[in-house]
């Protein structure tokens, strides 16, 4: 078995060297975001995501109402699309308390 974390930072090859793994038989399990700080899906992520023969959608608890959180709400204001951050950064949200646009702090 191979496991991957943090699927969402690698790129397209991820894709490929997943199938191929699988086509020896290898049971390859990838982990990562979907969607990126802005709510845009997040290379690799629907590649891989179409291509694998089981998909598990994992959801957190929306920080605002308790619902389920499928999104990734920035705190800080920053246009990486990668910046690593524990819960000082990021918040879980669901998709009607997500506002991609709100953040309250500056990163220099
Ligand atoms: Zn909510």
């Amino acid at each position: 078995m191979v496991g991957v974390d943090e699927a969402q930072f690698f790129d397209d090859e991820l894709v490929e060297i997943a199938a191929r793994l699988s086509l020896r038989g290898v049971r390859v399990i990838c982990a990562g975001l979907d969607l990126d700080y802005l709510g845009r899906p997040f290379e690799p992520m629907p590649r891989l995501m179409a291509s694998a023969d089981y998909v598990t959608k994992v959801l957190a608890v929306c920080v605002k109402c308790g619902g389920p959180a499928t999104r990734s709400q920035r705190l800080v204001h920053s246009k990486d699309r990668v910046l690593i951050g524990d819960e000082n950064v990021y918040e879980p949200r669901c998709r009607h308390c997500f506002a991609p646009d709100e953040a309250t702090v500056e990163v220099a």
